[in-house]
């Protein structure tokens, strides 16, 4: 057996059209699974990338409950909850709808997307679900409060379904992703001081690729990782080790 192989393993991917998502889609079709690239609009890019081991999926967390019916559909061995956004002011002046939408896709979507998913896979006594957390997760970052408190949340809730389904042969784990070049860190690339001093700070001596995730997310869907429950495993270039 490889330990690292999902052939046989349908995966679903949120937020696969772009960026880490369409990442993990690719690596997770590479490893052998069968891969549903869920979106808010077409994964056109992504599905040509992947070939005839890929399909795409309406999926739009503006309601957060929109997966509720997806697992029950058919059999999905392996979720990733990628999808995200990020909203940045001064937390003096930060506004209830740029709270409320940011908390909305990246916690709530992904717990009750976690939940629809477990009420599948647990009777079925087998399961992987890899959520996108992030630095921020560990670290108060500046002027995106709603951004902190969701990735926070995320780590959080991580923990908490692994105590409650590990033993019951679902694995529940996330990856704290560093600074990744994608659309959520255009802003901060185009600012050449802050670009740059987040530069200096990265033992790696470089922005992290999405690919640089993919294949993370790949050993923690795989057989490889069936020990693992509840890590936050950050793939940050070294940027916590500082
Ligand atoms: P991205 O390129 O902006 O991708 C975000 C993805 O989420 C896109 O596919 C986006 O779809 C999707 N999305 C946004 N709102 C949605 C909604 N209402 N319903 C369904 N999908 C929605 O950024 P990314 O960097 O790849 O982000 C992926 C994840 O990594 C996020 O959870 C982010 O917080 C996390 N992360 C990123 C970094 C980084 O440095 N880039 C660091 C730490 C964590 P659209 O293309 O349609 O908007």
């Amino acid at each position: 057996m490889n330990a690292f192989s999902l052939a046989g393993q349908t995966a679903l991917v949120t937020g696969a059209n772009t960026g880490i998502g369409q990442a993990i889609a690719v690596a997770m079709a590479q490893a052998g699974a069968q891969v549903i690239a869920a979106g808010r609009r077409d994964c056109d890019e992504t599905l040509a990338l992947i070939g005839d081991k890929g399909r795409g999926m309406r999926l739009d967390f503006a309601d957060p409950m929109a997966a509720r019916d997806v697992f029950a559909a058919e059999r999905i061995d392996i979720l990733v909850n990628n999808a995200g956004i990020i909203r940045r002011a001064d937390a003096v002046d930060f506004t209830e709808s740029d709270w409320d939408d940011v908390i909305d896709v990246n916690l709530k979507a992904l717990f009750f997307t976690c939940q629809a998913f477990a009420r599948a896979a647990l009777p079925r006594g087998q399961g992987k679900i890899v959520n996108i957390a992030s630095l921020l997760s560990f670290q108060g970052g500046i002027r995106v409060p709603s951004y902190t408190a969701s990735k926070h949340g995320v780590a959080g809730l991580t923990r908490l379904m692994a105590n409650e389904w590990a033993a019951r042969g679902l694995n529940v784990n996330a990856i704290a992703p560093g600074y990744i070049e994608t659309n959520n860190t255009e802003a901060l690339r185009a600012d050449p001081a802050r670009s740059g001093a987040i530069l200096d700070r990265i033992p790696a001596g470089r922005w992290g690729r999405p690919e640089d995730i993919g294949q993370t997310a790949v050993f923690l869907a795989a057989p490889a990782s069936d020990y693992v429950n509840g890590a936050v495993i950050n793939v940050d270039g070294g940027w916590l080790a500082r």
